[in-house]
Formats: C-alpha cells, structure tokens, sequence
C-alpha cells in the first residue's frame, strides 16, 4: 500500500482529485497495470538506491566458488592436458566429451603420448561439483570464479577447446610445437623440467 501511494500515477491522481491515495485505484485500468505500475516504480526506486547492487570488479566470490572452467598449459607452452578423458568419467552430469589423438615430437601438443583433440564441456549440464577438477592427474582442468556465463543460443553453451585453453605464456610457442626427440615422454612432467605458469 505504501509502495502503491509513492507511484508517480497514484500521486497524480491524488493530486488531482484529492483524494486519499487508498482510493485513487481506479485510475488503473484492471489489476495488471496496476500491479506494472507498482513493479515499475519499486525497480526504478531500486536502481537508482545509492547502494544499489553494482557487479564486484575486485574478484571477491568466495574462495570455494566454482564458476566457469579453464584449461591450464606449461610455462612451455605445452597443454596439460593429455587427453585421459578421466574428467569425462568423473563427471555426474556427463557433460564433458574428450577425444585424444596422438602426439609426435614434430607435433607435440602436450607431454607424453596423447593430447585433447576434441575437448568440450556442455555447460547447459554442468552442475560446477568440481569433479573434474579433482580427477585430473595433470591440473589441466580447473574451475575458476568466472561466473558471468549468460549466452543466446544453447549451442554458444558447448565450450569447445578453443573457448577453454588458456593462450600459450608471452613469449612463448603455443601448440603444436617442434620439440627435442624424446623430452617429452612422459605424460606428467619430471619435477623441476618445467615449471608452473
Ligand atoms: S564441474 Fe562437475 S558437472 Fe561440471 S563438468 Fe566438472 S565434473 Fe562435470
Ligand atoms: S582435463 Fe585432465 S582428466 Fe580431463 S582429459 Fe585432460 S588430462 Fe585427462
């Protein structure tokens, strides 16, 4: 009732006829406008609140937030990722697909035999449980506290390799690379060879 006396066509009405507010209600064509005019005013009052909600630029989400994923590379350049797939079997929501092809030292995307050829995460599905982040055995995949995650259509919702993949660090290759015979033929890294980026 408060809320219905402040909107700008109530007052008027007031105004004009001097009448209490409480019985200026048939200004209102039917229960619908009324409501919209009440609605209207109440978020119009509320934008412009000094405190008004404003998006936090400062990166404060809770620690345990999981938001919008990312997949991690080498200070090399090389990807973590070796296409193991053991995010995709971990995931309750089997939202991931992963598809591994074959390294070579000429084309070498990550260490060890294989990489992610195909990587995608259906995000209409995931339910952000972290599961994958906790089964990778390379720290390729990890969850970050991006939270703005809105698009127009489901299929900008499939993030692809591409969408994930962090770029490769400045100054360095991205991938594939040309590497040394037999550097890399392990698929997690000896300690110390490369470190974090
Ligand atoms: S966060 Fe959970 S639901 Fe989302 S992709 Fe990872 S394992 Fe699947
Ligand atoms: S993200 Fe990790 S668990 Fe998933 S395929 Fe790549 S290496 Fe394997």
């Amino acid at each position: 009732m408060d809320r219905l006396a402040q909107t700008p066509r109530v007052l008027a009405a007031h105004e004009r006829s001097g009448l209490p507010a409480s019985s200026v209600y048939w200004h209102f064509k039917n229960k619908d406008a009324l409501l919209a005019e009440v609605l209207e005013h109440s978020y119009t009052q509320w934008r412009s609140a000094e405190d008004g909600w404003e998006r936090s630029d400062d990166g404060d989400v809770r620690q345990r937030f999981r938001g919008r994923h990312e997949l991690r590379r080498y200070a090399d350049g090389l990807e973590r990722c070796i296409g193991c797939a053991l995010c995709a079997a971990a995931c309750p929501a089997d939202a991931i697909y992963v598809e591994a092809g074959e390294n070579t030292d000429a084309q070498r995307y990550s260490p060890g035999e294989r990489f992610a050829k195909t990587y995608e995460i259906n995000m209409l599905r995931c339910i952000f449980c972290g599961y994958c982040e906790d089964a990778c055995p390379t720290d390729a995949i990890v969850l970050t506290d991006v939270y703005e995650l809105s698009a127009g259509t489901r299929r900008d919702l499939i993030y692809t390799k591409d969408m994930l993949i962090l770029p490769a660090p400045t100054g360095k290759p991205g991938t594939p690379q040309k590497v040394e015979e037999g550097k890399y033929n392990r698929p997690i890294l000896p300690e110390g060879l490369v470190s974090e980026p």
